[in-house]
């Protein structure tokens, strides 16, 4: 039986393509491709943006850099090539990295830049949610995978 396609963020794969140009290994990411089958994505990388780069934050509808320059296109690019990924591959859901301006959902930086977090959704998580795909983040793999499992079973039927 096929595998469900998932998105992912691909930091959470350890790859370098984050802000500073660090990779960094998520627990708990390792038994995930015997469930589904993994569609990585660097919305910010697919929007134009180089690594390492500028860290930037949500402003309102805006995403601005600290030094107040303007990157809400390459966001909004890179959230609109993840959808089109998505719906090329038939995803239903993502996990996707907490807390960024790009994959964060239901808490992000606020745009000060001070380490402080406010509810909203980062741009390519709001996108996948606009078009009903379901979004995760790290720290809800367990939630992820009994959904991974519930669907499993039901294609099994
Ligand atoms: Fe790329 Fe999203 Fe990870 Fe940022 S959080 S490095 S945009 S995959």
């Amino acid at each position: 039986m096929e595998k469900e396609p998932i998105l992912i963020s691909a930091c959470l794969l350890g790859l370098s393509c984050r802000y500073d140009g660090c990779g960094k290994t998520y627990a708990g990411i390792d038994g995930l491709q015997e469930l589904c089958a993994m569609v990585p994505v660097c919305p910010e990388q697919m929007g134009g943006l180089s690594t390492p780069r500028t860290p930037a934050e949500r402003r309102g509808n805006l995403v601005v850099t600290a030094a107040g320059t303007d990157v809400t296109e390459q966001y909004e690019r890179g959230a609109e090539q993840t959808l089109k990924l998505a719906e090329q591959f038939g995803c239903r859901a993502a996990l996707l990295k907490e807390k960024s301006p790009s994959c964060g959902c239901g808490r992000i930086y606020d745009g000060t830049f001070s380490g402080t977090l406010t509810g909203g959704d980062g741009v390519t998580a709001r996108l996948l949610l606009e078009h009903g795909i379901e979004v995760f983040g790290e720290n809800q793999l367990d939630r992820l995978k009994e959904r991974l499992n519930g669907r499993k079973e039901e294609r099994s039927e």
